[in-house]
């Protein structure tokens, strides 16, 4: 077995066993491994362990990645999305995690309406209102969440953060439930199912699925360290 095999059935362990703790059916979490700055031999050994979905945070390194590799892997897009970029996201990813604004919203509606797709996407929350993240503020996805959930060319499917750095996953705990409580205000408030919640990476994602986490991504542990620069 290679070294990323053993790690993807060791984090796979680990999902269980968080899903388990908090009296929930792992089959509720998806594990979307992070291939960013890995080469595509690298991603291949994840893939011939049986992993099926993937994610990268910059389109160059999708548009070499994601047409060399097998045509039934799932991809998503993770990173800060740039409006230059939507129509080519769209184009090649699967799902987008980083919407994180209303005039992206509004935007990457109208680039989808002229592609003539409905792209899965999650809008991506600030939080922990941090000056240097990206995202929605709590106020802003408040007050715009109705428009976007009458976009007809989106199909939102919940929320995403990245929770401020924390010395111990657990700090990170109520950040994670700060997102169930948005998720559950917004959709009593509004009428409408949100019912991904994209949170937890390497160091927290086994409090992230205690807390109702139902996508998380995971790189390093699967990957190992990232060292590469970018590939593309
Ligand atoms: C890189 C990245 C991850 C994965 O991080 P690890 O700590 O390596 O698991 C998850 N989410 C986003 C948005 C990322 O950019």
């Amino acid at each position: 077995m290679t070294e990323v095999a053993e790690n993807l059935v060791e984090v796979q362990g680990r999902v269980q066993a968080a899903a388990e703790r908090a009296g929930r059916d792992a089959d509720e979490v998806t594990l979307v491994a992070v291939s960013k700055t890995w080469p595509i031999e690298h991603v291949q050994l994840a893939v011939d362990a049986g992993q099926k979905i993937l994610g990268e945070n910059k389109l160059q390194e999708g548009q070499v990645k994601i047409p060399a590799m097998d045509q039934s892997l799932e991809w998503h897009f993770i990173g800060g999305l740039q409006r230059n970029k939507v129509r080519k996201v769209f184009g090649l990813f699967h799902w987008v995690h980083s919407i994180d604004s209303i005039k992206l919203a509004r935007y990457a509606d109208g680039v989808a309406a002229d592609m003539g797709v409905k792209p899965k996407v999650l809008l991506q929350v600030n939080i922990g209102a941090e000056l240097s993240k990206g995202g929605f503020e709590l106020d802003e996805i408040r007050e715009h969440f109705e428009e976007i959930s009458k976009l007809e060319h989106l199909e939102v499917m919940g929320l995403m953060c990245i929770p401020p750095a924390v010395a111990e996953p657990d700090q990170a705990r109520p950040f994670f439930q700060a997102m169930v409580s948005l998720r559950d205000e917004l959709t009593a408030k509004h009428g409408v199912e949100l019912p991904e919640l994209s949170m937890g990476m390497s160091g927290d994602f086994e409090v992230a699925i205690e807390e109702g986490a139902t996508m998380v991504r995971v790189g390093s542990s699967i990957f190992g360290a990232r060292s590469y620069p970018p590939v593309g």
